[in-house]
């Protein structure tokens, strides 16, 4: 693994004014799943807090064992829940692996070419990996490719990536019909998950809306959300795609809000560290099927169990949601509201830690005993439908929307 010989000199205003906030009351060690499973203080948020100090003050050394300590973290964010000194660790944390980036050439290419911020580049990068998809997947006379991949990414043997759809859902041609104009229209942002992973899901939630009476407007210059690129440490290229998608989705006229089927693409639009605002107002889609009394029937009655994963966001709109989809007839729905394990499906430098979250998250919730569990991320569904397939299980992840029809 290649590390970089020297760190990049201090900047006070995003290292150390950070670092210098922590008291080390260790509230956040509760809470930490790196900690839990390691059980060493130099895996928990205070520990990686002072490492990184170290390394910035050059007090430290930038080893192997430093920066795997750092990448060991799984940007949960749920430290930041218990921290009373309100440290921005989820910022310390990304910079830090910015700084410290552990990409190969190679990953780097693959990744910034995926989730480019030009459009083109990027639909062409999906349309290469759906075709290397299909010989990684293929009969044994071409799993050399599966190898040779594997190797070429620094990713495990036992690596699954996600399927890409055969169209994307621009590609699909499905029209579905306007009923009763309710009057106003919203903004959908897909992201790279209900473009070209799961595109019949996008499809599935416009038909929904639209039978409803509300007009669904799709920018098709929207890019991806810059989630990939920013937990991989590629800030840069990252904060390019907020930046084109605030300037898309601001140039829209007459939109009620911004709605997106993917909770971690919605938080970026929320562009903290970017001068120019999002304009309209960001909804969940759970929230405006409530206030505009959307009703959906549930698909699966007694085996799925529903995800709210604390990465993606407020879960009080999906139990709404689901207390009324569900009817007092229906046996009433089942949650989990626990972190799942999910980060940078390509880094696997934490892939222990990540397998120990995911292994305990299955036991816990005994999830042997269901056949569908519901996430409201693309990102989560990712996660642990690869750790499902990995691990021989039968149950496989969906997004919400897919659990329910009209
Ligand atoms: S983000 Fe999650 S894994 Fe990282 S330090 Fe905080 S609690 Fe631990
Ligand atoms: S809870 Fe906050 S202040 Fe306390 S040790 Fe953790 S990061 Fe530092």
């Amino acid at each position: 693994m290649r590390t970089p010989k020297t760190v990049p000199p201090v900047k006070r205003t995003d290292i150390t004014d950070i670092t210098e906030k922590c008291t080390n009351c260790g509230n956040c060690r509760v809470i930490c799943p790196d900690f839990k499973y390691k059980k060493e203080e130099s895996h928990s948020t205070r520990g990686r807090i002072s490492l990184i100090k170290g390394l910035y003050l050059n007090e430290l050394n930038n080893t192997k064992l430093l920066s795997d300590k750092i990448f060991s973290c799984l940007n949960c964010g749920q430290c930041s829940k218990y921290c009373p000194a309100d440290v921005d660790y989820k910022t310390l944390i990304k910079l830090s692996k910015s700084r410290l980036s552990r990409n190969s050439y190679i990953k780097r290419f693959v990744l910034s070419g995926l989730f480019s911020s030009d459009k083109t580049r990027s639909e062409f990068f999906f349309k290469c990996l759906r075709k290397a998809l299909v010989l990684f997947y293929s009969k044994p006379a071409v799993r050399f490719f599966r190898y040779g991949l594997l190797k070429l990414l620094r990713l495990p043997g036992d690596s699954v990536f996600p399927q890409i759809s055969e169209k994307d859902f621009f590609s699909l041609g499905i029209r579905n019909k306007l009923s009763s104009y309710k009057g106003f229209r919203i903004a959908l942002f897909t992201g790279c998950g209900g473009k070209y992973l799961y595109p019949e899901t996008t499809d599935r939630f416009v038909r929904i809306l639209r039978h409803s009476g509300i007009q669904v407007i799709i920018p098709k210059n929207q890019v991806c959300c810059g989630n990939p690129l920013e937990n991989a440490g590629i800030l840069k290229q990252s904060s390019g795609n907020i930046k084109i998608n605030t300037a898309c989705y601001n140039s829209l006229k007459d939109i009620r809000c911004i709605v997106s089927l993917c909770g971690r693409a919605m938080n970026s639009l929320t562009g903290r560290r970017y001068s120019e605002k999002i304009r309209l107002p960001l909804k969940s889609w759970a929230e405006l099927f409530f206030e505009e009394n959307i009703r959906i029937k549930p698909l699966y009655k007694s085996s799925v169990i529903f995800h709210l994963c604390p990465k993606c966001g407020s879960a009080d709109h999906y139990i709404k949601l689901l207390n009324t989809a569900y009817t007092e007839d229906d046996k009433k729905p089942e949650m989990i509201t626990e972190f799942c394990g999910s980060t940078e499906l390509m880094d696997r430098s934490n892939m222990a830690v990540r397998d120990s979250v995911t292994g305990a998250f299955f036991l816990n919730n005994s999830l042997e005993n269901y056949t569908h569990i519901a996430c409201v991320s693309f990102e989560c569904v990712e996660h642990l439908n690869s750790f499902f397939i990995r691990k021989n299980a039968n149950i496989r992840a969906l997004h919400f929307i897919d659990a329910f029809d009209l």
